[in-house]
Parts: C-alpha cells; structure tokens; sequence
C-alpha cells in the first residue's frame, strides 16, 4: 500500500509529465517469444514465427563469428561515426559516405529525421495503411499527422498527397517501398513527382532487398530533399542488434550528426553488420530462398476461396480473410499450432492478416494448418 504522502508525491509529479504524452494511448508491448512459448504451451523451436517479417534463416556465420569475437572491443564505447561500417555501407550502396548515417535501426532513423524537422504543430503527410512508426514518432514530437489513405489496391493517392501536404505545410513527407504491409512498391515517376513538393520526402526501404527492385539510394546525392532508410533487421537477420542507415543530403546529415546520441550503434551491432556486407552471397542465396518462398505462398493462398493475398515485392504477404474473421484466424492458428501471423485490428484492415515468408517446412505446416481450419469451418 503507498503511503498518502506517496501518493501525493506521485500525483504531483505526474503533473510534471508532458500533456501530450499523458494523453498518448498506453504502450502495447509485443510479447517477446519466451512469453508466447509459455503462453501457447509450446517450446520456441516449435513455434512457427510469420508475424515480424524477421528472416527465418537467422544472421550469416560471419556475422556470428563477429559477435562471439568481441572481447577487445565490447568494454570500450564504439566509434560515434561507425566509420568502418558507413565505409562498407557506401560500397553496398554506392553512394558516398559522407551522405551515410548508422543507427538502432531504421526506427532510430525515424525519430532522427523527425526530431530533425518538427516542432510542436508542424505537419507531417503519411499514407495509411503503413508501418506506424511515422505517426508514432511525429506524434511524439507534437506534430500534426495528416493521413492521405492508399486507394483499396494500396497505391498512392498522389492528387491527394500534394493537396494534403501544400494545405497542411507539411514539412515530412513518410512513403514505403515495398510498403509494409501489402508489399507494393513505389513507382519512380510517382517519386519524381513528389520531390517536387516542397517537403522532405523520407522513404523507407526496410525491405528493398526482397524486391528485385532498384533501391533510390544511388538519387540521394543529387536530391536536395530525398532521404532512403534501410535497415540489416530483415535481409541480414539482424533485428535483434537494432542497426539500420539512412541516406542523407549533405544540408540535412550535417546538422543529423549534432542531434543523435554519440554511442547510438553498439559495438555488436557495428561489428555484425560489417560481418554481414562480408558474407553478401551467402545472404543473397538466404534472400532468394526468401522470395521463391514468398511467391509459393502466395500462390498457395490464392487457393483458399477464404484467402486473397496481395502480390507482393517484400518477405511477406497481405492477405483478406473471407467467410471468417480475421482475427479469429490468428488465434486459432496461434493457439492449436503454433503458428504466428500479423493480425491488424485497424480501420480497412480489420479483415486482414499478414504473414512473413518462412521456410518451405514453415510454409508447409501454415498450409496444413489454414487447410483443416478452414475444412472444419466449411458446414
Ligand atoms: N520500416 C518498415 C517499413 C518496417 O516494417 C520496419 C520493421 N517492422 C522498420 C522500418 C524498422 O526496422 P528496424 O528493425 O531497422 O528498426
């Protein structure tokens, strides 16, 4: 029991807190998979995990070898300027380093670029559905967000955005190649267009490797207002350590380097990211394994009259449930199999569900599983 003075205490000092952070919607943590494995009754190794878009065959040896190898560095802070990495980082990308800048994750890059533009009341453009970091970060600076919504095919209301953005003086313009969660890629005519407002354009490419489509990395130094985010969360199988990069023109990575935190990669993280850009063909034969395993997906998904998978460019595939309810869906392939998949429960995609592409065997077993669901629901 707190004692009255304690409580006292506590309401006095929650009147310190920010307004707008007291107004947010608590936190809804994701539970990490020991959690799940004893919620659902079921050893790790026997969970199928297709809810996360992470690579189901893990980081490459080197990167491992990497980590087991840290005793000369791992008691000493890393390099603020990762300059070892970024230097890699401009060979994979061909694009100078200079413009190059490591983080925990593209979601580091995210709140960077936000706490770089916004202040309380500044607008910032994103096009729903789409990974919510955008709202989140903006939000988290008092921005406003305004939301032009993808057309139902999940392309993008360009008409919509320009108006959006010159009405709103959005200074922050978020678009996703392939987006999260459909998978659709940006056109580059759409792009070009868009570089015209004036507005930074941020896109992210967390799953550009998957996409056997060019990355707009190589654009970044001749736009003024054109930054790419990319992350070594999905291709190289590292989510766990939090290293992503973005690319910066010079005018907006120069004051980028004064506001991030000096040790914002880890010494792990720098050293298996290096490992990994040293092992690019056997994390390329991981990523072709990955795609001919996303395109058998979705060409067993279109085989359930219940299921409508989008076509997809990223490691997952978007899909409407019919005759069912999506949610629904999830837990039972959850709870009688083990198998995990993205369920949103957001406006427009309430009757979705997304699942990562996996290995053929996770494939395999989320097949049987959607085949006697579904066949026990048929009357
Ligand atoms: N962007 C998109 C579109 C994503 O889907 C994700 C991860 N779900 C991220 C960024 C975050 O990547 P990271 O793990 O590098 O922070």
């Amino acid at each position: 029991m707190m004692s009255d003075n304690t409580v006292k205490a506590t309401r006095e000092v929650a009147r310190l807190i920010r307004p707008d952070v007291l107004a947010m919607a608590p936190y809804t943590p994701i539970l990490p998979f020991e959690v799940l494995s004893e919620q659902l009754g079921r050893p790790p190794e026997e969970i199928v995990k297709l809810d996360a878009n992470e690579n189901p065959y893990g980081p490459s040896q080197k990167a491992l070898q990497a980590l087991a190898s840290l005793e000369s560095v791992a008691h000493i802070y890393p390099d603020p300027e990762a300059r070892h990495l970024r230097e890699k980082l401009a060979d994979y990308t061909g694009v100078p380093v200079g413009h190059i800048l490591a983080g925990a994750g593209a979601d580091e890059l995210i709140d960077l670029t936000a706490r770089l533009f916004l202040d309380r009341g500044d607008a910032v453009a994103n096009c729903p559905p789409t990974f919510g970091m955008y709202p989140f970060d903006a939000a988290l600076a008092g921005a406003r967000v305004v939301n032009v919504p993808r057309r139902a095919d999940f392309s993008l209301d360009v008409e919509g955005i320009e108006r959006a953005a010159l009405g709103s003086d959005a200074k922050l313009l978020f678009l996703t190649t392939p987006n999260n969660p459909d998978g659709g890629l940006l056109e580059e005519a759409v792009l070009d267009r868009l570089l015209r407002l004036p507005l930074a354009v941020v896109v992210d490419e967390a799953y550009v490797e998957f996409s056997g489509a060019e990355s707009f990395a190589g654009r970044v130094p001749a736009e003024p207002n054109l930054i790419v985010l990319r992350t070594f969360s999905k291709w190289a199988g590292l989510a766990g350590l939090r290293i992503g990069y973005g690319l910066f023109p010079l005018t907006l990575i120069e004051q980028l380097w004064k506001i991030k935190q000096p040790y914002n990669v880890s010494a792990a993280a720098d050293h298996a990211a290096r490992a990994a850009l040293d092992d690019l063909p056997h994390l390329q034969q991981d990523i072709a394994r990955i795609r001919a395993e996303r395109d058998r997906l979705y060409a067993a998904l279109s085989e359930f009259p219940q299921l409508s998978p989008y076509p997809s460019r990223a490691n997952f595939v978007l899909c409407r449930v019919a005759r069912m309810d999506a949610g629904a869906l999830k837990r039972r392939l959850a709870e009688d199999y083990g198998i995990l998949v993205r369920h949103f429960n957001k406006p427009g995609l309430a009757d979705h569900v997304r699942i990562s592409a996996g290995r053929p065997d996770q494939t395999d077993a989320l097949l049987g599983a959607l085949r006697a669901i579904f066949e026990e629901d048929t009357p």
